[in-house]
């Protein structure tokens, strides 16, 4: 029998294996809930409404089977979602209400590639979510080295963090970042992850280089994101499928919005529709040669622009 004693609540998804969700509850509580029928079905006909962690829902108690069952998913107020190539139609949603992607690499082991990079912080632009930059392990050369090789970052209007989970060095700054938002942890694998949630709230014992390396070897498909509840308000997601796949389907003419620094030339460019790789009286161009624009940002644009070609 339905308990009639408990009411409906509001949750957040926090993760979901074969049917079953977990959501945690305003007051805290988690509780494992199936998604209704209904809900099942719309997610079915259109991917863009599939139920993913992140999404803000309503609970009811429920009979029989899990002991609780999800009724409304709410609107998103943004997602970081694929898009499948050609269509730009939202494939899989793959985390909901995000409010940054923080990208984080290492300065030495492994050793930084920009393009890699470029490509974790174009798939947030297209994404309209903020994006902000960790370089960790700065104990094994310097910050001020650090700052200065990844000066073209903070110029196109990034944020940075240097930090050192083995120094303890800008961690404070990080946490207060990461304060009351809803966080989506992305980067290489090896570059401090796991280090640098652990160092930053112990006692949660955050998996994410496990979850991500070893829940995904060997497979095709991808497992699904984890959000983990802050101890002081926030979450952070810690998805194994952001560096999958190439590009996630954006669109080459949409390129150029997803480098703010190039975003910010382009209207001023000869061309409506340029590409900036040969037009003349190009703004983006003309920027590279008087050392305005970063050459190996541009680079970036110009290679991956290639491959969405
Ligand atoms: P993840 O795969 O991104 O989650 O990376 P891990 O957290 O597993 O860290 C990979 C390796 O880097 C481990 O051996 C850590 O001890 C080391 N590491 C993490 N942070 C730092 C740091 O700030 N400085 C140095 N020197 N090593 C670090
Ligand atoms: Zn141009």
């Amino acid at each position: 029998m339905t308990d009639t004693s408990r009411a409906p609540e509001q949750g957040v998804v926090l993760h979901g294996t074969g049917g079953v969700w977990r959501v945690r509850t305003e007051s805290g509580i988690e509780h494992d809930a199936s998604l209704r029928g209904r809900l099942k079905q719309e997610g079915i006909v259109d991917p863009a409404l599939k139920l993913a962690v992140g999404d803000r829902v309503t609970i009811e108690p429920a009979d029989p089977g899990p002991a609780w069952a999800i009724s409304e998913i709410h609107e998103r107020s943004s997602s970081l979602s694929r898009r499948s190539p050609g269509t730009g139609r939202t494939e899989r949603v793959v985390a909901a209400n995000v409010d940054q992607v923080v990208v984080v690499f290492a300065m030495v082991k492994p050793e930084p590639h920009p393009r890699m990079l470029d490509r974790f912080l174009t798939i947030a632009e297209a994404n309209d979510l903020t994006a902000r930059i960790v370089i960790n392990k700065v104990d094994l050369a310097s910050e001020a080295e650090a700052r200065q090789r990844f000066h073209a970052y903070a110029t196109a209007g990034y944020a940075l963090h240097y930090t050192s989970t083995k120094a303890r060095h800008g961690l404070t700054q990080l946490r207060d970042a990461l304060h009351d938002r809803v966080s989506v942890f992305s980067g290489p694998s090896g570059v401090g992850k796991s280090s640098l949630l652990n160092a930053l709230f112990p006692g949660l014992s955050l998996r994410v280089g496990e979850i991500s390396e070893s829940v995904n070897k060997g497979r095709h498909t991808t497992v699904g994101a984890f959000m983990h509840p802050l101890p002081q308000g926030g979450y952070v997601v810690d998805t194994p499928g952001l560096r999958e796949v190439g590009m996630w389907g954006i669109q080459a003419s949409e390129l150029d919005r997803c480098f703010p620094e190039i975003r910010a030339l382009r209207d001023a460019c000869r061309f409506t529709d340029c590409t900036h790789s040969s037009e003349p009286e190009c703004a983006v161009r003309d920027a590279v040669r008087a050392g305005t624009l970063d050459r190996e940002r541009y680079e970036s644009y110009l290679k991956l622009r290639e491959e969405l070609e």
